[in-house]
């Protein structure tokens, strides 16, 4: 069978079959029956005899977690240009977020279309950066209505010292009504976190400033950071193009930076909250990996097709995992990305070289994402006993030697809804 079908049981159970279940860090189980009660799994086993003629050719895996986007871009049809030199790519995000600053419906249909673009290719968890108090409101509406769970990182920008305290008041007012507890038991579905956008767009005063807050808080906070070689050569040097950029908006203050600034710098500093995630670490070098290694509550989020459009160097994530660091995937935004599925994101990382199986690598948009993001892993998994939120891949394959291969080259994944 081709399309995957849920048959009603006579107590009101729900019953899946399908050719594989692909749970992260397991290894795949063939013709895999799923008894669903109360929107929880009752039951997994193997598909007797005289049921595998209804075995759906699918590969069924959790719902996934998105680490990382922007939301406000999603009505672009294709990445904003040029993709180089990137200081001149954030002039092109400037001039479009100006350009439609000043249609609040604009931005909320935006949210709306990546959320409804998201919750399609199968993300029930999403770590969302939101720019004014309009997107919080719209991220949190479009969540609840969606029935997904997420992270609105407030950002907050701010190189020059005179925007500290402003930029710091909106940061305390966004957290102001931050629960601290139940996210992991999968109760609260909507979380307020804090985002310095990054290190040559926040004054350090202002960063430390918004840890600090987040600590207090328990608040998660995500920060750009070691994204581009002009950021370290502006952070070692104080030179480069990010302060040609800074001058050519009269926002460059030679004494801002310290001299030798690394981005490990950074990371001690963000290792002071609950949570926190280092989206791209494009350019983390031994002493980076060595720490975060050290401080699996410092996370870092790759964003595969978002470092391709680039052109970076290889991006560390093989190196950050052996070494024992958390990484997980993100699709960043349309303004760099052709879309927002995060299952094409493994897909691109599974298909690099010496990758692992693609079940090895599938905590990075499940289990670890979730918890780097502060929720439950265990609900982003297909385990008895689990609430049951699931997607499927088609999957025409007999063995599991050749399933890796046939997932690499699997269609979208969609919903499974009982
Ligand atoms: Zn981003």
């Amino acid at each position: 069978m081709t399309g995957i079908t849920i048959e009603s049981g006579p107590l009101g159970e729900k019953v899946i079959r399908c050719a594989w279940l692909v749970n992260p860090g397991d290894a795949p189980r063939q013709n895999v029956r799923v008894t669903i009660v109360d929107g929880r799994v009752a039951e997994i086993c193997d598909v007797p005899g005289d049921e595998l003629s209804q075995v759906a050719d699918v590969a069924m895996m959790p719902a996934f977690v998105n680490g990382h986007t922007h939301l406000e871009f999603s009505q672009l049809a294709s990445p904003l240009l040029p993709s180089a030199p990137f200081p001149d790519w954030i002039r092109s995000v400037v001039r479009y977020r100006s350009a439609n600053s000043d249609r609040e419906q604009f931005a909320t249909d935006c949210i709306r279309a990546g959320l409804h673009e998201s919750h399609a290719a199968g993300v029930r968890l999403i770590g969302e950066i939101s720019t004014t108090q309009g997107s919080v409101t719209a991220l949190q509406q479009a969540l609840e209505e969606a029935g997904n769970a997420g992270v609105s990182f407030r950002e907050l920008i701010g190189f020059s010292a005179d925007q500290v305290s402003t930029q710091l008041q909106v940061a305390e007012r966004h957290v102001a009504t931050t629960p601290t507890s139940g996210r992991k038991s999968g109760e609260q579905k909507f979380v307020r976190g804090l985002s310095p956008h990054a290190p040559y767009s926040v004054h350090p005063e202002l960063f430390e400033g918004i840890v600090d807050i987040a600590r207090q808080t328990a608040a998660p906070v995500a920060i750009h950071l070691a994204e581009t070689v002009d950021e370290v050569e502006l952070l070692q040097n104080q030179t480069g193009r990010f302060v040609d950029f800074l001058q050519s908006l009269n926002l460059w203050e030679p004494q801002t930076l310290p001299r030798g600034t690394t981005p490990l710098r950074y990371l001690e500093k963000l290792a002071q909250a609950e949570r926190a995630l280092a989206v791209h670490g494009n350019y983390f070098g031994p002493a980076e990996i060595s720490f975060l290694a050290r401080n699996p509550h410092v996370a870092v989020v790759y964003c595969p097709r978002t470092h391709a459009y680039f052109g970076h160097t290889p991006h560390p994530w093989q190196q950050l995992q052996d070494a024992g660091a958390v990484v997980l995937l993100g699709t960043d935004s349309r303004a760099s990305n052709p879309d927002l599925s995060v299952w094409k994101e493994l897909q691109f990382v599974a298909n690099q070289k010496k990758a692992a199986p693609i079940w090895e690598l599938l905590p990075m948009i499940t289990t670890s994402a979730a918890v780097a993001l502060g929720f439950n892993g265990e609900d982003f998994k297909v385990n008895v006993g689990n609430r049951f939120q699931s997607v499927s891949v088609p999957c025409e394959c007999d063995s599991e030697s050749r399933l890796n291969a046939v997932l690499l080259r699997s269609a979208e994944a969609t919903e499974v809804s009982p």
